[in-house]
């Protein structure tokens, strides 16, 4: 079968505006990457544009799955001769479902997953399409890690490029701290090595700034040595403990060394067979812990974290790291709707509990839940502005989600989030992570989400390397 040359969606500008390219320029395009060029209808197009996200449905014109650099230069120039809007799918995670753009040209890295670990210079290399899990299955049995997300499945590109936090943050960093260099392709086609020395804005943007700027064609991150069994889990406390496991949390957090890794989540028991029947379904209140530390200060650390009345399940116990950043992957499937919003607080005070465990109450969906991470530390020791990535001085990230199947629950559940969001909004008044803005994110919570970052700075770099906007980059 002849490739498509005037596919059935229009390629568009970014401001929306329709593109025809000459049917010559196209077919020049498809024959130069054979076979790796899809158009809607052919095979393999959907699972491209298959995101996690399943709110998400929109259609590129034209599918690039280049096979090196050189192709994605190739691709790249095709776009910005016409002017085309291009769009980069890593893991296909972001929840506002970022790498989809109707009617661009996509390059979808998503086969591209190796990471290789030099042992000698503690150098990682990640293709850009690496999810968590293969950066941890290549670095953590080898007692090395590159401080990553918790959700194995996750991409490591756009994770890094708007900051990347997880339960190694508080003791080492976030995960754009450990970017040490990038292979990158600007929108101009031109291939570059970016790092410190080497073009310092540019690395400056892609160490948290959101994206937009270049399309990075490989990660090259510093990793740390750590043992490969971590103490960590979850310990489930039991409905009536709610309030009293939230100021535990509130109290311990502020205590524990920066070993620790913590996450308070208010949900729903989840009908497992460690819990007793009747707390199946019921509002629960969940402390996650990891010690990513020295073995033999890991349970004292943990402890108090342990320690009263009310637990119904405590599975704190030595694992395997790269299996732990897996243990929740379930929880967070592929192919469900999904709504969040997030916002940095300073500190849970009294006041901000209260609207977190009122929500709790009032559950949409049985996956519904706000997630209190625990950040500070090491986060918080890098200069604002050595990188792009914001809220560094925050000492939480607050997280209310929730997935469901069925479009008629949307306006439940998104006016659940929308609720509860607000009113911590309201008294914090910061602004959410830059990788968690939702689909429908106004220019003033984009604004917010990289508040203290130079946008002036910001707005230089993506001006000098996509000087047409072809990436769409906000803010
Ligand atoms: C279940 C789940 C758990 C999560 N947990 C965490 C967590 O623990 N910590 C955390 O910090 N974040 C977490 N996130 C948020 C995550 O960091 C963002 O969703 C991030 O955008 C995912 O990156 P991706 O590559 O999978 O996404 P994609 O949707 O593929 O891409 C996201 C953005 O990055 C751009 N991009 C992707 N690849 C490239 C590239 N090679 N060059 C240039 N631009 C590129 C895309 O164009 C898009 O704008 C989680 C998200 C989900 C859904």
């Amino acid at each position: 079968m002849r490739p498509e040359t005037t596919p059935s969606i229009p390629f568009v500008n970014f401001a929306g505006a329709p593109i025809q390219p000459a049917p010559d320029a196209l077919a020049a395009l498809r024959a130069a990457l054979p076979g790796r060029t899809l158009a809607a209808g052919e095979p393999g197009y959907d699972e491209s544009r298959g995101i996690w996200n399943a709110m998400i449905d929109r259609r590129p014109a034209l599918v690039a799955r280049c096979a090196d650099p050189g192709e994605v230069q190739t691709a790249v120039r095709f776009a910005a001769a016409h002017g085309i809007a291009l769009a980069v799918r890593g893991g296909g995670h972001n929840i506002g479902g970022r790498a989809l753009v109707e009617g661009s040209l996509l390059l979808d890295f998503s086969a591209h997953r190796d990471v290789r670990l030099d042992e000698a210079t503690g150098e990682v290399v990640a293709a850009p399409g690496a999810l968590l899990g293969d950066l941890d299955r290549a670095t953590a049995p080898r007692g090395w890690v590159v401080p990553s997300g918790i959700v194995s499945e996750t991409g490591l590109a756009g994770l890094t490029l708007g900051g990347g936090f997880g339960w190694l943050s508080r003791r080492w960093g976030l995960t754009c701290d450990h970017l040490i260099g990038a292979e990158v392709i600007t929108t101009s086609g031109e291939r570059l090595e970016v790092d410190e020395r080497h073009h310092p804005d540019l690395f400056w943007a892609l160490r948290g700034g959101g994206g937009g700027c270049a399309i990075v064609t490989a990660f090259r991150c510093a990793a740390r040595r750590m043992d490969p069994t971590v103490l960590a889990g979850p310990i489930f406390h039991r409905p009536e403990a709610t309030a009293a496991a939230a100021e535990r949390f509130r109290a311990q957090t502020l205590e524990a060394p920066e070993e620790v890794g913590s996450l308070l989540r208010l949900g729903a028991a989840p009908p497992a067979p460690f819990l007793p029947e009747e707390l199946h379904g019921r509002p629960v209140a969940v402390t996650i812990l990891c010690h990513g530390g020295e073995s033999e200060r890991a349970a004292p650390a943990l402890a108090p974290f342990r320690a009263g009345g009310g637990l119904a399940a405590d599975l704190v116990q030595p694992r395997p790291f790269a299996a732990f950043q897996a243990m929740f992957d379930a929880g967070e499937p592929r192919g469900k709707r999904n709504y969040w919003k997030s916002e940095y607080v300073e500190a849970l005070d009294d006041e901000t509990l209260a609207i977190l465990l009122e929500a709790h109450r009032h559950l949409p969906s049985p996956s519904a839940n706000i997630k209190v991470f625990s950040l500070g530390g090491a986060v918080a020791r890098v200069p604002a502005d050595a990188t792009a990535a914001a809220h560094r001085d925050a000492r939480y990230i607050v997280v209310v989600a929730t997935s469901w199947d069925d479009p008629a629950a949307d306006a439940a559940n998104i006016g659940w989030v929308r609720d509860a969001w607000r009113r911590v909004h309201a008294r914090s008044g910061r602004g959410g992570y830059v990788n968690f803005l939702t689909d429908d994110r106004s220019p003033e919570e984009t604004r917010a989400a990289l508040a203290g970052v130079d946008l002036a700075r910001l707005r230089a770099v993506r001006r000098t390397w996509d000087p047409s906007g072809l990436l769409g980059g906000e803010a």
